[in-house]
C-alpha cells in the first residue's frame, strides 16, 4: 500500500493512467515518483520552505528597522 506524501491518505491506482491518485487531495504519482527519491523530494522541499521562511524573516527585519 502506498501512500499520499502530501496528505498521507491511502492512493489508488488508476489503471487508465497508469498513475496513483490520491482520492483526498488529488495528486497523482506515477511508480517512479513513489519509487526513486522519494527521501530526497521531501529534503529539498523542506530546504525550499525554510529558505523562503528566512528570506521573508530577513526582509521583515530590515523593513522594521528603517522605521
Ligand atoms: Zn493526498
Amino acid at each position: 500500500m502506498r501512500f499520499c506524501r502530501e496528505c498521507g491518505a491511502k492512493l489508488f491506482y488508476d489503471r487508465t493512467l497508469k498513475e496513483y491518485v490520491c482520492k483526498s487531495c488529488g495528486l497523482t504519482y506515477t511508480f517512479q515518483d513513489l519509487v526513486i527519491g522519494s527521501d530526497r523530494i521531501l529534503t529539498e522541499d523542506k530546504y525550499k520552505k525554510d529558505e523562503r521562511k528566512k528570506i521573508r524573516k530577513e526582509y521583515l527585519e530590515w523593513w522594521l528597522s528603517k522605521k
